[in-house]
């Protein structure tokens, strides 16, 4: 019985054992299925992730990074909050294993400021920005004006550089949202003058000043003087047009301050002691004169074409054959130029041959004012079924240069309104008739020397040998085939395509400086004049490679004499230092510290700029 007692606990105990033991070690399952919600977040905002098995998490993460912090609601349900976190899995592990789910994204967090440094500033002031979640910013505004640029250091700094901005709040933009901070105070740039086209100049020249933040400018003075005119260009040029002025700074008034540039230089208007009175009865000549009968030097001047053979002497070529070959339309071109665009001349060629009655010999040579008026006047008489003259100021007669009957082609000028020819109601007071010699020269420069004489110019070559003692190659007056053909600046002078406030005129004693524009080009200070008497004057101008003169042997101030005492191809005008066995003057362009003295008048060549040639002088 005992026995059998013991053997039935023995069993129950096993049996108790066996179902306890059972109970203990059976496992939790992986973590499995899960899902969350939202599906994207920024730092700190709160995930419910759902699933089976999820009991006893040890770990959530977002994207590898884990979550800042989480809570075991339940089996099922887990709520987590996003830590520094980062776009990928989230995965929840628990004693028993992992279990992810792809997709999540992470969201930066919204930017914040903080503070700015400092908080005024102009165009391309550099302002520090510190806050928060600077990360990937995509824009940076003062004022609601983008910044020319921006860096950003860190999470927390930002460098921008301000545009062209304006007072408010800055704003920092982030693919999370934008921050802002209101206070910043833009402050207009202040204006700076870097350079000026010249440093010297009398009233009513235009001066082109350049620098920076032109742009509102209120005013403009020379010496304290304000200016005649102004235009503001852009942000960093001016137009300035000299007033009464004097010497001492160029300033410019914004409404950000005041900028200066020292140094300028105001001449007094020319005198008229410099305006050399021609005395000379002639049609040519060097000096300011009544040019009445001459046609207009501005503006547009029509030129009749007649193009005339004869019976012994019958054209090879056509009429627009020989017209552009040998005039058109480099003869416009030169004018146009040189005269800074003031003087268009325009032709009107008629193109068919005109035979003249009689034999080519018995019209030449032209010599004569009588034989050379008598053929212009049959040319015009063969035309003038077809043609109006009452239009033209001039009047330009062409023959076959191959079939010429005159060597040289020269220029027609009457010198009172009964020696001219008649014609339409009108009268003929300038002509040109061609030569053999119009082929000789670069293709448009015969008929400029001779229109050049219609305008009222004399002839600068020497009527004796030497025939270039003069001038040289320098000015169409001197030789149509030279190196440098563009007229003297006194030249441009007298016939008004310089202006009086081009020109420097020391009529007393003593001493200066000026900046010569290079004749060639348009605008500036042209010549420099100092009478030596009331007959003759020393005249400096600015030579360059430029336009006509681009074949120039050596650039620099040209230094010359004019004397309104002498006539036609005696030299009126002598290149100096004088050289009577120099017949080009390639050399006679000054050199840089090279002083030239003729009378008691020093011309010095002191330095080259980008904008001309400066030049010290001095009358005693
Ligand atoms: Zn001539």
């Amino acid at each position: 019985m005992k026995k059998i007692f013991f053997y039935l606990l023995v069993i129950s105990l096993l049996y108790a054992g066996c179902k306890k033991t059972v109970e203990v070690s059976a496992p939790i399952p992986p973590p499995s299925q899960i899902s969350i919600s939202p599906t994207s977040g920024a730092t700190n905002a709160e995930i419910t992730i759902t699933g089976k098995n999820l009991t006893g998490a040890t770990a959530v993460s977002f994207g590898g990074s884990p979550a800042a912090s989480f809570t075991v609601l339940s089996a099922t349900t887990i709520t987590a909050k996003v830590g520094t976190g980062a776009s990928g899995d989230v995965k929840v592990t628990t004693p028993t294993g992992t279990a992810s789910i792809a997709g999540f994204k992470y969201l930066l967090p919204p930017p914040t400021i903080a503070s700015v440094s400092p908080q005024n500033g102009t165009t391309n002031s550099t302002i520090s920005i510190t806050g928060t979640n600077f990360t990937g910013a995509t824009a940076v505004t003062f004022g609601g004006v983008q910044a020319t640029s921006f860096t950003v250091i860190n999470e927390t700094t930002i460098t921008a550089v301000v545009g062209n901005g304006a007072s408010g709040d800055i704003v920092v933009t982030t693919a999370s949202g934008s921050a802002k901070i209101a206070g910043f105070t833009y402050q207009l740039p202040v204006a700076t003058i870097t350079s000026v086209n010249q440093k010297n100049g009398t009233a009513n020249l235009t001066v082109i000043l350049t620098g920076t933040n032109f742009t509102g400018a209120t005013a403009v003075s020379f010496g304290g003087q304000p200016a005649a005119s102004f235009t503001v260009a852009n942000a960093t040029t001016i137009y300035a047009e000299i007033g009464t002025g004097k010497s001492g700074d160029i300033t410019v008034t914004t409404p950000a301050g005041l900028a200066t540039y020292p140094g300028f230089v105001y001449f007094n208007p020319v005198v008229t002691t410099c305006k050399l009175q021609n005395t000379v009865n002639d049609n040519v000549v060097i000096g300011f004169s009544n040019r009445a009968l001459r046609p207009a030097t501005s503006g547009i001047v029509k030129i009749g074409v007649i193009f005339v053979d004869f019976n012994d002497a019958v054209a090879t070529k056509t009429p627009k054959e020989i017209f552009d070959a040998h005039i058109s339309p480099v003869a416009e071109d030169f004018y146009q130029s040189v005269s800074y665009g003031k003087l268009k001349i325009e032709f009107e060629p008629a193109f068919q041959w005109y035979r003249m009655s009689k034999a080519a010999a018995s019209y030449v040579p032209f010599n004569t004012f009588a034989a050379h008026k008598t053929y212009i006047q049959e040319a015009i008489s063969l035309a003038n079924a077809n043609v109006d003259f009452s239009k033209y100021s001039s009047v330009l007669v062409v023959n076959d240069p191959k079939n010429s009957p005159s060597d040289i082609g020269p220029a027609f000028q009457s010198n009172h309104p009964g020696n001219s020819i008649p014609v339409d109601g009108a009268s003929i007071h300038n002509g040109v008739t061609s030569g053999r010699d119009m082929a000789f020269w670069p293709k448009g420069l015969w008929f400029c020397h001779e229109f050049g004489h219609n305008l009222g110019l004399p002839d600068l070559y020497a009527f004796t040998t030497p025939y270039h003692k003069y001038v040289g190659e320098f000015g169409l007056m001197g030789t149509q085939g030279g190196k440098s053909p563009e007229p003297f600046g006194w030249e441009r002078w007298i016939l008004g395509w310089i202006n009086d406030n081009q020109v420097v005129c020391q009529g007393n004693v003593g001493n200066g400086a000026v900046t010569l524009t290079p004749i060639e080009s348009v605008g500036g200070v042209k010549i420099l004049t100092i009478p030596i008497d009331n007959k003759a004057t020393i005249v400096v101008e600015s030579r360059r490679g430029i336009g006509f003169d681009k074949n120039l042997i050596k650039e620099g101030p040209l230094v010359y004499l004019v004397d309104a005492s002498i006539r036609t191809g005696n030299g009126p005008l002598k290149v100096l230092p004088l050289n009577e066995a120099d017949q080009t003057k390639y050399q006679a362009t000054m050199s840089i510290a090279q002083t030239i003295t003729y009378q008691g008048i020093s011309i010095t060549y002191t330095a080259k700029t980008e904008n001309g040639d400066v030049i010290t002088f001095e009358k005693k």
